[in-house]
């Protein structure tokens, strides 16, 4: 017997090994198998299928041991990440790494790690599993090959195995970052308090300390309403002393225990969608419905607070009551405490939150349960599409026209919305695509009969989109723009909403202080030393920072071309424009969002709340502040360089900036309409500014649609770009032309390049590109694949090219 296996590497393709006789009763597709690649390096591999032919030309090895007894994946993630891998074009063994949690793979690079909630109790482990249990205690981690060292070489898998599962440790992979643990005192009622009536007794027959017994009460209310308790929450809730409630834990009615602050809270099963749909709601609900009897995928297009969620929160209900269960996907930046507090408020215990700030314990404890069938309903970024269903009937993905769908580094370089529909097709589930701004491609296929359309064009509340008021730079004096990006209009659109006493959004697209600085007598402009950028002054951190490799620099003092000690700043970031709106409005509350100002989950979403209760006047922010929030009192959005939005060189620029700035609108007036968007600009006649002013999006798609079929683009050709990066400038291109050559014969027609992309050294690393604008012919795509690959090979094979990297990509997005 024989079976294929999927190893976590990028390898050309799966390798076969084969199944000792006492094994082979035991395989099955997608149970983990340990086995040795290379130079005795050990992996656990999934079980792909069972080969019955005997492999010719070479001699499988045996495989070492088999992991689990039940497959940790099914037979259609199999199917999806085989999909995922022949059309994003990269190895079966690249989805697994990103399909599974780490504590489910093992290879030898792998680090263990001791879990501190774990009790010091091993009564529970075996032999083996003690000796490793001890030594993590005292080490904290351990390598791999430390593990072989303290047990039988043969056996260390299994039993690491077993280590994971009883909670000891957890897997890494060595090079990542670790898991912090952030750890608090958590209380819960003793085991035998769970039968009611034993509580209630407990309860009838107290007799002395009062205030304990108020403590329990405040214990028992807290646990009802928030699902977990921590130990100060508890404290501060019940007015009472950690004396008081030791004498709770010493009588055994309450017991601590250490736990990691990020656990979910496991919240009643309960559906409770305490509010009634609109007409309007309403009717688009029927629609999407009488839609799913016919077509797999619909489109809602409504616009923003519209409702949408609303809409999604009736159709979770159903498939619940089904007994069906859904995914729901967000753009990870979306998924802030604000959606899920939201959620979690109707659909109660039925609802898991799945991304990647979980550590690995709880992501398997997710994936186990999905894989079981209890939990039904998943709320996820991108990777949640993952998991383990097995009986889908819904998949919800809101934005999504959103570019972080998309994977960029590393591969699979994978659109969780399009793999989302090919997954849905292997349940005969639905999906539903929502966006206020539809991506072209989505609407095209719309258009194509291919999706269903349900509109949901009115505000919920019947409150107005917000007007759009266009302030025209030009007519500001050079100098004056210069000095100070806030014109005089917005100034006073900011004074007249702080009388008013409402919110204020501001919107750069750049963080940081000055996006550049420039020597005043020469000219000269400082660059990264490993990437072809000019770095960006960070006045709070007092650095100059490269923002694609991560760099930071001291601050210059002299120009390393002329030598001169005067530099000046150029253009805005977040930073400053928080500086100089702090200047104008001293009394007013300012705060900044963006990728500086909010490095943890956390900061991200005490900035959402404190801003909910309108302890911040104004924020100032990136993208950041235009994904799905959904604040009462914000009256005024100001976009502050339109312009930086609309000259961007992509295909997608217009597509890109409608999106950004109706998205970003839509923040304004959502409560009572009176909503203000003051949008600076100098190119007053670009058509995309027409569009947002009209709140039209038809208007966007056909003046887009139309560029998009004269330039050969997207959805009238299917892209695939392929990246060579080297050290070396002129190896990254010779490979590009060899690329290039190969392809010409029978793809020339299609072929664009090699060139170099605007920004073209990366980490030191010179960047060549290709980019094939093929017919969307399956054929013509599919071949022109296999001719990529074998081109890969052929060039790899060549020993001057060996370590160029190259990296085709389907469906590039920026
Ligand atoms: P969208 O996602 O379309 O931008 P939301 O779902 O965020 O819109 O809805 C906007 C606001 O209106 C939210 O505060 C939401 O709670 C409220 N809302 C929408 N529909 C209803 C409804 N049927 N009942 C009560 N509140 C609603
Ligand atoms: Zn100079
Ligand atoms: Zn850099």
């Amino acid at each position: 017997m024989f079976v294929e296996v999927i190893i976590p590497l990028a390898l050309p393709k799966n390798y076969t090994w084969q199944v000792p006789e006492q094994m082979q009763l035991a395989i099955v597709p997608g149970i983990r198998v340990e086995v040795v690649l290379r130079k005795n390096k050990k992996y656990a591999g999934i079980v792909k299928r069972i080969v019955k032919e005997i492999p010719v030309g070479f001699t499988p090895s045996p495989i070492l041991n088999i992991l689990d007894s039940n497959p940790v994946v099914n037979e259609t993630q199999l199917k999806l990440w085989e999909w995922i891998a022949q059309y994003y074009m990269c190895s079966e063994g690249e989805v697994m790494q990103a399909a599974i949690p780490a504590n489910l793979k093992l290879s030898s690079e792998s680090v263990l790690q001791w879990n501190e909630e774990r009790s010091l109790d091993f009564s529970d482990l075996s032999d083996s599993e003690f000796i490793i249990a001890e030594a993590l205690e005292i080490k904290g981690e351990l390598k791999i090959s430390e593990v072989q060292q303290l047990l039988d070489i043969n056996n260390t898998y299994p039993v690491i195995k077993k280590l994971v599962e009883k909670g000891v440790c957890f897997v890494w992979e060595e090079l990542k970052e670790k898991y912090k643990q952030k750890t608090e005192n958590y209380i819960l009622l003793h085991p035998k308090y769970a039968q009611e009536n034993e509580l209630e007794e407990l309860l009838n027959n107290w007799s002395r300390a009062p205030k304990q017994m108020e403590l329990l009460l405040a214990y028992l209310h807290l646990k009802n309403t928030t699902g977990i308790v921590s130990q100060p929450d508890l404290l501060k809730k019940a007015n009472a002393t950690a004396a008081q409630l030791k004498g709770l834990i010493e009588k055994g009615i309450l017991i601590g225990e250490r736990r990691n602050t990020d656990r979910l809270p496991s919240l009643p099963k309960l559906l409770s969608l305490d509010f009634n749909l609109s007409a309007a709601q309403e009717k688009a609900l029927v629609s999407i419905k009488e839609i799913f009897e016919s077509k797999t995928v619909c489109l809602l297009h409504g616009i923003t607070a519209s409702g949408k969620t609303q809409v999604y929160m009736k159709l979770i209900e159903e498939q619940i009551e089904l007994g069906k269960q859904v995914l729901y996907l967000l753009p990870e930046i979306a998924l802030t405490a604000q959606m899920i507090r939201r959620l979690q408020k109707s659909l109660g215990g039925h609802i898991a939150i799945y991304h990647s700030k979980f550590n690995p314990n709880e992501r398997v404890e997710i994936w186990n349960k999905i894989n079981s069938g209890e939990t039904k309903v998943v709320l996820g970024a991108r990777s949640a599409l993952f998991l383990p269903f097995n009986n889908l009937g819904l998949i919800i993905c809101d934005e999504e026209h959103d570019a972080s769908y998309k994977q960029q580094e590393p591969a699979p370089r994978y659109h969780s919305r399009d793999a989302a529909i090919y997954y849905a097709s292997l349940f005969n589930a639905k999906v539903l695509l929502g966006s206020a701004t539809p991506s072209i491609e989505t609407y095209f296929n719309v258009l194509q009969k291919k999706y269903g359309l349900v509109e949901l064009l009115e505000r919920y509340g019947d409150v107005a989109l917000p007007a759009i008021e266009l302030i025209d730079l030009k007519q500001i004096p050079a100098k004056q723009r210069n000095e100070n990006p806030l014109s005089p209009s917005l100034l006073k659109g900011i004074q007249e909403t702080l009388e008013a006493k409402k919110q204020i959004i501001l919107f750069q697209n750049r963080r940081g202080y000055a996006p550049y600085m420039i020597c005043d007598t020469c000219g000269w402009i400082p660059h990264c030393n490993h990437c072809d950028v000019t770095l960006t002054f960070h006045k709070g951190k007092q650095k100059l920072s490269c923002h694609y490799c991560g760099t930071t620099y001291p601050i210059l003092q002299t120009c390393l071309a002329c030598g001169n000690h005067h530099f000046v700043q150029k253009n805005f970031g977040t930073e400053k424009i928080e500086e100089l709106v702090s200047e104008a409005f001293p009394h007013a509350v300012i705060a900044r969002m963006d990728y500086d100002s909010v490095k943890g989950k956390h900061d991200h979403d005490n900035l959402i709340k404190i801003f909910e209760q309108h302890r911040i006047d104004i924020l100032v922010g990136t993208q950041m502040v235009v994904k799905g929030l959904d604040f009462e009192k914000v009256s005024l959005v100001g976009i502050i360089d339109a312009d930086g939005i609309l000259n961007f060189t992509d295909f997608r620029v217009n597509e890109r900036a409608y999106q950004l700035m109706e998205q970003v609108s839509g923040r304004a007036g959502r409560k009572d309409g009176l909503g203000k968007v003051m949008v600076q600009v100098s190119n007053l006649k670009h058509p995309v500014l027409q569009f947002v002013q009209q709140h039209n999006y038809q208007a966007l798609y056909q003046f887009e649609i139309e560029n998009r079929q004269q330039f050969h683009y997207p959805p009238f050709t299917r892209l695939i770009q392929v990246v060579f990066k080297h050290k070396d400038k002129h190896i990254a291109e010779e490979a590009a032309n060899i690329m290039q050559q190969g392809l010409s014969n029978l793809f020339g027609a299609y072929l664009n390049g090699p060139s170099q992309p605007i920004v073209d050294r990366i980490r030191n690393q010179y960047i060549w590109e290709i980019l094939l604008k093929l017919p969307k012919d399956s054929q013509t795509v599919n071949n022109c694949k296999r001719a990529i690959h074998q081109q890969m090979v052929l060039i790899q094979s060549n020993k001057r090219y060996r370590s160029v990297h190259i990296i085709p990509n389907t469906d590039p997005i920026y």
